[in-house]
């Protein structure tokens, strides 16, 4: 058990990529390196245990991708992605030093394998872990203990002293072996987002909040963010702002994970609880659309929405874990769904008859499109036409928040007043709003944790060993 009565070079508070990275990289630079998992051991990394792969530039087709994803196509993205609400000079600082994390990565210990098919269109610009984010998370937790770094569990950080800018020691829920207050010459603050705390999700959102659904950890509460914020760091980014996809509503609270979510959406039609679509459903391919259906559901009466879709196409997407709720006819369905049967078969009838003819292809942008009802569904419409009809319940599934605290290139926190802090660096999730002002694409979560955590690491033991 480490001694944790020592002064440290570097205190990592968080367990999840970003942290792991920020771990072994100030390791690596000689510095001594404590990590305060809030989490139980095995529950540590956070949000990380449910990742399966990462956005990373390159300039050609390696082993596991199947061509070239340049830096200016990956800034073109996240810029159309951002609507351009994002840090320009730390965006393409990230996107540059990706390209180098794909192998940095493996030197870690992590294992690469080729893409997922199915929906997902990912095998060009994303590299999928080996066994998924746990396995990925246990190959840096390996290589950080070998390495030398302290780990403490069930570790929850309660308070921060920080002083005119500069970090001084934290405080732990309940003491471990003794200690309660952990000293450090440097922070690296790497305790994820806020998404689990819906007392304060509710500031922004009001009661609607009760109806998220949290994907994640229950531990990322943003209890370090606030600390670090009401202490004097620079805030960035829109509260409201966050990564929220559909995901089942009979999934449980926190922590469902990847298997709750639904990508049948372009497949259907989606309706309110009023039996009314709201949305296109079929406005852009898998990776650059599937991230705006939890704001859209949440901007919903109750906040719940319904895919509806027939029994044409059931093989067409990932078998579901919660299966899809089934009638003979709209009516009945409607019936099962409590919603109105005369409005439900308005709905699908206007639907139909808009329906144009075309060639169906989920895998392009292809010329099903529906002419004369709003919202149209300007991709892959095809008629609701054979029984059985189905449907899924649907929920704001909140994946992680962007409100952050402002770093400059070194992953240094930005004071207030303008100022770089002395000794606080941040990586991750805490900060992500640097780069994600809004919108997302797939992948580029773990971008941030491990482009930041890497420089968060390195920068902060420079600055403790100086
Ligand atoms: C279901 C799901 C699937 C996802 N899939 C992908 C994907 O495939 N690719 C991708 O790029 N992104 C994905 N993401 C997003 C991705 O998980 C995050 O962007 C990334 O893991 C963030 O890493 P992090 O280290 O910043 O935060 P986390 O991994 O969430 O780690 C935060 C850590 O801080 C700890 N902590 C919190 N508060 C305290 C405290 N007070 N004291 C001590 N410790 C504390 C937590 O216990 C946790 O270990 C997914 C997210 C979810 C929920």
């Amino acid at each position: 058990m480490a001694d944790l009565t020592k002064k440290f070079d570097v205190l990592v508070i968080g367990g999840g990529n970003a942290a792991l990275c920020a771990a072994i990289s100030a390791r690596r630079a000689g510095a001594s390196v404590l990590v305060l998992e809030g989490a139980p051991k095995f529950y540590r990394g956070g949000n990380t245990r449910h990742t399966r792969n990462m956005r990373c530039a390159h300039d050609a087709a390696t082993e596991i991708l199947t061509g070239p994803y340049t830096e200016e196509e990956f800034w073109d993205d996240l810029l159309r992605l951002t609507g351009g609400q994002t840090d320009e000079e730390l965006a393409k600082f990230m996107i540059k030093e990706s390209k180098d994390i794909l192998n940095w990565i493996v030197e870690q210990g992590v294992r690469w394998q080729p893409s997922l098919g199915g929906t997902l269109s990912l095998g060009r610009t994303n590299s999928f872990f080996l066994g998924g984010g746990r396995a990925m998370l246990n190959a840096l937790y390996l290589t950080a203990e070998k390495l030398g770094v302290e780990v403490v569990y069930d570790a929850e950080v309660t308070d921060l002293q920080i002083e005119d800018g500069m970090f001084l020691s934290a405080k732990l829920k309940q003491p471990i072996d003794g200690a309660s207050e952990i000293r450090a010459s440097a922070l690296v603050a790497a305790a994820g987002g806020f998404e689990a705390n819906i007392e304060w999700l509710k500031e922004y959102w009001g009661e609607a909040a009760d109806n998220f659904l949290i994907r994640g950890t229950p531990y990322n509460r943003g209890s370090i963010l606030k600390l670090l914020l009401d202490k004097g760091v620079q805030d960035i980014g829109d509260p409201t702002q966050c990564h929220a996809v559909a995901i089942d509503a009979r999934a449980p609270k926190f922590d469902g994970g990847i298997i709750t979510r639904h990508d049948s959406v372009v497949f259907g039609i989606v309706v309110n609880k009023h039996a009314e679509r709201f949305y296109d459903e079929g406005e852009d391919i898998w990776p650059k659309r599937y991230a705006i259906w939890g704001r859209l559901v949440a901007a919903q009466p109750d906040q719940i929405a319904y895919i509806i879709f027939d029994s044409s196409v059931v093989t067409s997407f990932m078998p579901t874990l919660f299966p899809p709720i089934g009638a003979p006819t709209i009516a009945e369905l409607a019936g099962k769904l409590e919603l109105d049967p005369i409005a439900l078969e308005k709905t699908v009838t206007d639907f139909n008859a808009a329906v144009q003819p075309g060639t169906f292809d989920h895998t392009i942008l292809d010329d099903c499109r529906t002419e004369g009802i709003t919202p149209a569904k300007t991709h892959w419409a095809r008629k609701i036409e054979h029984a059985p009809y189905l449907a899924y319940p649907v929920r704001p599934g909140i994946t992680f928040t962007y409100l952050g605290t402002r770093v400059n290139k070194q992953s240094r926190m930005m004071m207030k007043d303008g100022k770089p802090s002395a000794n606080m660096f941040a990586a991750g999730e805490i900060m992500a709003g640097n780069v994600l002002g809004k919108g997302y694409a797939a992948g580029i979560g773990m971008t941030i944790g491990s482009v930041f955590g890497r420089v968060a690491g390195r920068e902060a033991a420079k600055n403790a060993r100086n």
